[in-house]
């Protein structure tokens, strides 16, 4: 008998051993090897003589297998039960591989996946957990042909999509009509008892409910309004809320408080929850799971690792990405052309709080907060603005500039004028610099200008004609000096966050001459059947074009929201392909971002022309806790509980910072198991039958990047050299 661990000793559950039973009833070629073998190695190496030459029978599936031939168009044309075949032969070749599992704080993962079922199926022992056997029950259907693939039909997706409803529906219009109401009622009285400190807003002495009440509908058109009376604690939340928080939830936010987890919701926003009918079910769910904490978030708070490793910053020292920097803490970068900038001011803050904010990591520390007074610039910062923006200047590769914080749009309207002129300048002196370079050896000059925020999305009161002002006056003279693309990068998550407000915010920024892009965090309540189509047509439908569906990042903290990668795939590829655009177009749509102020008319000439619902222009990709985006991966092990073990690649389809070539391939055990995922969907009224292929996903694809967000060509060659690198 093998060596066996304190943890293989552990006997199965009843329910478990029916699910073993099952596997071994249906393969029976599988429940010889495991009833025979002696120990692990003899199982393993029975499945693989067993499963080998089945896959060899391709020749294509199994190059693809050795890493022999790569990418997506090969990995389209895999079988199904080939892809099983993968998983099952790579399970065995990262057999006592050991990884470290961040998501308990980073014990040793030793991945043993046949070990555990050849110990259930001899002895009833091994510790594997339930959702690890119907994991291991679908591989082996999906090997066996048992488990057949079927594309669902346009028709389905689209009756997904309608399952979802959106903000600018009438009846969901009305529902949050009486929840305005109900929400300022609460203010009146908040101001009346004077519960909130603040000079600006107050009543006259003797005025009316009626008066009170127009003046606050007044109020709730402007920002700061918002931020004044923004929610900050669990039981005025209750309260605008109408008391509909059950006691686990508060008893959590509560708890919450008590850690110093920071709270804040705006009246606008709060206003948007609670929709519920017995016709539209759950529909606020993406966005309530989004401001309300988890009880693994208040358990972890305090012991979150950051994600993205290039992130972390030691001054001098190159990060993560091999990119020196010329502050610790307002530029960060991960590629040659883009580096982003956080201001030293309010826009370092948020016109809200998700609950998947990165920004979690930097609230144990007491930074970040949401005092926001103690953000104001201080004077220093016009100075310190200029010496961050010579960086830009004097890198030979950085072409995109991406302000955000927290949020780029938080900062004041003078504030963000400043640092738009900085950015001016710091384009005009690249161009006139070039002047004097030769043909060949030119830095990369400014072409792309962002702005990163959510408060169209939070708060579209902050789009006024001041601002717009600002975003054309830029536009007009920075298009000038060869700045091509003026893009707003926003992140809505659901179709219900788009309100008629909203659109009329959108239709004025796409007015001023600005693209707005949208970056979607893939929540498990988000990545419910059609909700993500449903969100890109509704989109489109305003004029913003979809950029990324990002998974989500991070570790056990973020498990409630967490949809598996094997969601994220088959959202990919059953989902998003009925907005596929036909190859004929790449070209015209290239030209989209130059003509911003059309977008909606081309959007929908081009939707129009091809019967699209929508234009599948983004790309599904996790932010590699390494370096980069990426939904390249193969399913290389399992744990006891049935968490998978995933190995990712970089993107081979755009350019990297030289590091990583140097760089081992990014391991991710995710946190929560495929079978736990559609139990928790379940709870929100999914049917897990329409989800049945997701156990099947196991090999992820990186889509390329589409040709509407590439850099234009400059008239004149730039230099190869890279600069502020070390590797
Ligand atoms: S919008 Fe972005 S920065 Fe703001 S709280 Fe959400 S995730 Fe964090």
């Amino acid at each position: 008998m093998a060596y066996i661990t304190a943890e293989e000793k552990v006997p199965i559950s009843h329910k478990s051993q029916a699910v073993v039973n099952q596997i071994l009833d249906e393969n029976p070629i599988l429940k010889k090897i495991l009833l025979e073998s002696n120990n692990e190695q003899e199982v393993n190496d029975s499945i693989k003589n067993w499963v080998e030459p089945e896959l060899k029978k391709d020749e294509q599936a199994y190059k693809y297998y050795k890493h022999e031939i790569t990418g997506r168009k090969i990995f389209e044309k895999i079988r199904w039960q080939d892809v099983a075949a993968i998983r099952i032969l790579d399970y065995i070749n990262h057999t006592n591989h050991s990884y470290s599992d961040l998501n308990v704080r980073g014990q040793k993962r030793i991945n043993t996946p046949f070990k555990i079922l050849w110990l259930a199926a001899k002895y009833a022992t091994g510790g594997g957990k339930y959702y690890f056997f119907i994991d291991m029950l679908e591989l082996f259907r999906q090997f066996s042909g048992k488990r057949k693939y079927k594309l669902p039909s346009r028709e389905q997706v689209e009756h997904w999509m309608d399952n979802n409803p959106s903000g600018l529906e009438p009846e969901i219009i009305e529902i949050r009509k009486r929840n305005k109401t109900r929400i300022i009622d609460i203010i009146i009285e908040l101001i009346d008892s004077k519960s909130v400190k603040t000079l600006k807003y107050f009543f006259e002495e003797g005025i009316s409910k009626e008066e009170k009440i127009k003046k606050v509908n007044e109020w709730w058109n402007t920002k700061q309004f918002h931020l004044k009376f923004a929610v900050r604690n669990p039981e005025l939340l209750n309260r605008m809320l109408n008391y509909t928080l059950d006691n686990e939830t508060l008893t959590i936010l509560r708890e919450a408080e008590k850690k110093g987890i920071p709270f804040f919701v705006n009246p606008y926003y709060l206003s948007l929850l609670n929709v519920d009918n017995p016709k539209k079910k759950y529909a606020d769910a993406a966005i309530r799971d989004y401001i309300i904490y988890s009880k693994e978030l208040i358990h972890e708070f305090g012991h979150i690792v950051a994600w993205e490793k290039e992130d972390i910053v030691e001054s001098g020292k190159p990060n993560a990405a091999g990119w020196i920097l010329p502050s610790s803490h307002n530029v960060h970068r991960r590629y040659p052309e883009v580096a982003i900038l956080i201001p030293d001011s309010v826009g370092r803050a948020c016109g809200g709080l998700c609950a998947s904010c990165q920004r979690m990591y930097d609230f144990q520390r007491g930074n970040l907060n949401f005092d926001l007074e103690k953000l104001e610039p201080t004077e220093k910062w016009p100075e310190k603005l200029e010496r961050l923006l010579r960086y830009f200047e004097n890198d030979t590769q950085l072409r995109d500039i991406l302000i955000t914080g927290g949020d780029a749009l938080m900062s004041s309207d003078k504030t963000l004028k400043l640092i738009l002129d900085k950015v001016y300048e710091m384009a005009v002196r690249k161009v006139e610099k070039n002047k004097e370079i030769k043909n060949g050896q030119k830095y990369a000059e400014m072409i792309r200008v962002r702005l990163g925020t959510r408060l169209p999305v939070y708060l579209p009161q902050r789009i006024t004609d001041d601002l717009l002002k600002i975003l054309k006056d830029f536009k007009n003279k920075a298009s000038q000096i060869g700045i091509k693309q003026f893009v707003i990068q926003t992140h809505f998550e659901s179709a219900m966050e788009i309100t008629p407000e909203v659109k009329t915010a959108i239709e004025k920024i796409i007015a001023s001459g600005w693209i707005i892009t949208n970056q979607l965090v893939f929540t498990a309540s988000a990545s419910r059947r059609g909700h993500t189509n449903k969100l890109r047509k509704v989109l489109n439908d305003i004029g913003v074009i979809t950029y990324y569906t990002f998974s989500v990042k991070g570790y056990m903290e973020n498990y409630h929201n967490f949809a598996t990668n094997a969601r994220a795939v088959q959202e990919q590829i059953e989902e998003k392909r009925i907005g596929k655009i036909p190859k004929k177009y790449i070209e015209l749509i290239r030209m989209y971002p130059l003509n911003a102020k059309n977008m909606i008319e081309n959007v929908s000439y081009l939707r129009d022309r091809e019967n699209l619902p929508f234009l599948a222009t983004d790309r599904n990709v996790i932010n590699l806790p390494g370096v980069g985006k990426s939904l390249t991966f193969r399913t290389v092990g399992i744990t006891r509980r049935g968490r998978r073990i995933l190995k990712f690649e970089h993107d081979a389809t755009r350019s990297h910072s030289p590091i990583i070539h140097k760089m081992d391939d990014v391991i991710i055990v995710e946190s929560k198991p495929v079978g736990e995922y559609l139990r928790q969907l379940e709870k929100i009224g999914e049917n897990v039958n329409d989800y049945s292929t997701i156990w099947g996903y196991s090999i992820g694809e990186t889509e390329k990047r589409f040709p509407v967000f590439e850099y234009p060509e400059y008239p004149f060659d730039i230099t190869e050299e890279f600069s502020n690198l070390q590797v």
